[in-house]
């Protein structure tokens, strides 16, 4: 197909985001309904065409979420997860009804070594299983994808009867994953030509692929698959996902976008809302991006070395094959302080991606501003972002900090006082520790009674500068579940108690969320 001067009109990949799914498979990337809903909507804001939100079946909250978001969330199609079963694929209807062109996606193994040890079937089985579930599930909508799990180490002639019979079954989408990411790009695009040469109704189907990163290769896996012919491309933001993760929706976008020469298609995203969409994912899930990653990084437009400083000062496309602005990283960003007003504040928190606040929420926000701008003199995106986290994405907390007060030094007993509220009723306590921030923790188990164990502790300054806000991550196990906890305040040890308070709020949600 050839683009003369944009007469040719480009094929359009669709997005297939599964942030929300797969993508929450990421150890301790757990999310809650509110940060679910939130991400949702602004996956929706940068144009996504399919949001994968959950696998109903997995759990009463997982169905909820994805009730919620179907239901609330219109002109993008929101796909549930089900396997090749009656039962979870009415479950995944239930959740899905009401919502805008709803997807069911069901899904069975399609490799030998599968059928042998998971599913223990045979290939006539497996081929019956898979249509008589597709029909199943095209009763109840026209818009149904069948994923051949494992299909990257299938027989392909096999895959080919498959896909062929389920899209006779009514499956409108094909999805060939690499669930173990153990192909190479070269041979992937050959994989999927074949399949396009030899499913002999594949013109009324999408191809699709689904790409794992364990040898690094997920973009160049999807790449190579979309110019080989496949028009669907599963992603995730950052990139996260089960294990190494998948095909990092941003790099995917923005490679064929810099590199159209190279792809005769195009995407529907935003890619302006790219930043914002980045930030919100890593601080939903406490999953910091590296610096050096490609797009999101926050080194992946800055200029080291004086040569490449010089050359970008003198014409920026020396050496940046992006414009920064153009995934919405935008240059001189205002600093806020003191002074700044309710407009300012709701301008800057609309572009970090929260622009539909209600006015308590903004109420909150606010004040929660001018009491930290009375401690700080510049309060950064990253401050404001903190402090959305607390007050937005809020979750109803069993455990509430009160007052902590702490004594530490080189030559004192690191002693920390604590008084907080277990479901609104009082309660105090001092303790020892090795530090001060060890004696909360140690006041705040007894405080609370928890059993969670405490696996990883991290503290940064959210900004630079002496008065930056300390940020500290924890992670913590309960009943084998992995639960970020998060809490920012201008005094350590005070955002250390927040972030374990936040973690224990977030565990005792989770349970509350199951029983009900
Ligand atoms: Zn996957």
């Amino acid at each position: 197909m050839t683009d003369v001067k944009g007469s040719a009109k480009k094929d359009q990949i669709i997005i297939f985001d599964t942030t929300l799914r797969d993508g929450e498979q990421s150890p301790g990337a757990t999310m809650n309904m509110q940060e679910k809903f939130r991400l949702a909507q602004q996956l929706t804001k940068m144009r996504v065409d399919v949001i994968e939100a959950g696998f109903p079946i997995a759990s009463a909250g997982d169905f909820d979420c994805v009730k919620n978001i179907a239901d609330n969330l219109k002109d993008v199609q929101i796909a549930g997860l089900a396997r090749a079963n009656v039962k979870d694929i009415d479950t995944a209807w239930e959740a899905l009804k009401k919502g805008f062109n709803p997807r069911i996606h069901t899904f069975l193994a399609t490799s030998d070594i599968h059928l042998k040890h998971k599913l223990k079937m045979t290939r006539e089985q497996v081929l019956e299983l898979a249509v008589s579930s597709v029909k199943h599930a095209a009763q109840y909508t026209s818009n149904v994808e069948f994923s051949a799990e494992d299909a990257t180490r299938s027989d392909l002639d096999f895959v080919c009867k498959v896909f062929s019979a389920v899209i006779d079954a009514g499956a409108t989408t094909l999805n060939f994953p690499d669930t173990t990411g153990y192909a190479i790009p070269d041979e992937f695009a050959g994989q999927i030509r074949y399949l396009m040469e030899n499913i002999p109704n594949i013109d009324k189907a999408v191809l699709s692929v689904h790409c794992h990163n364990d040898l690094g290769l997920a973009v160049a896996n999807s790449l190579a698959a979309v110019n080989a012919g496949a028009r669907q491309v599963e992603c995730t933001i950052n990139g996260i996902g089960e294990r190494a993760g998948n095909t990092a929706m941003e790099e995917l976008v923005m490679a064929i976008r810099t590199r159209k020469d190279q792809h005769d298609v195009t995407t529907n995203i935003i890619t302006e809302q790219i930043h914002p969409s980045s930030r919100m994912v890593s601080t939903i899930t406490g999953m910091v991006v590296q610096p050096n990653k490609a797009i999101v990084g926050a080194n992946a437009f800055a200029h080291e070395s004086g040569i490449h400083q010089d050359g970008v000062l003198k014409e920026r496309t020396t050496y940046e094959i992006m414009n920064p602005a153009d995934v919405g990283l935008s240059s001189g960003n205002l600093v806020l302080g003191k002074h700044s007003g309710r407009h300012a504040l709701k301008d800057r928190i609309a572009s970090l991606g929260y622009d539909d606040l209600n006015d308590d929420d903004l109420q909150r926000v606010f004040t929660r501003f001018k009491d930290l701008a009375d401690l700080k003199k510049d309060i950064f995106d990253e401050d404001i972002e903190s402090i959305l986290m607390d007050e937005v994405l809020r979750i109803p907390n069993t455990y509430e900090l009160v007052s902590l007060g702490a004594m530490s030094g080189n030559c004192t007993l690191p002693t920390t006082g604590i008084k907080i509220l277990v479901n609104g009723e009082e309660r105090e306590g001092a303790g020892l520790g090795v530090g001060p921030i060890d004696a909360a923790f140690k006041t705040i188990a007894q405080l609370t009674g928890t059993t969670c164990k405490l696996l990883y502790f991290a503290v940064s300054s959210i900004t630079g500068g002496t008065d930056a806000q300390g940020e500290v991550m924890v992670r913590l196990e309960d009943d084998g579940k992995v639960i970020v906890g998060q809490g920012a305040d201008p005094d350590i040890i005070t955002a250390a108690a927040k972030a374990y308070m936040n973690g224990l709020n977030r565990a005792a949600y989770l349970k509350m969320k199951k029983q009900s």
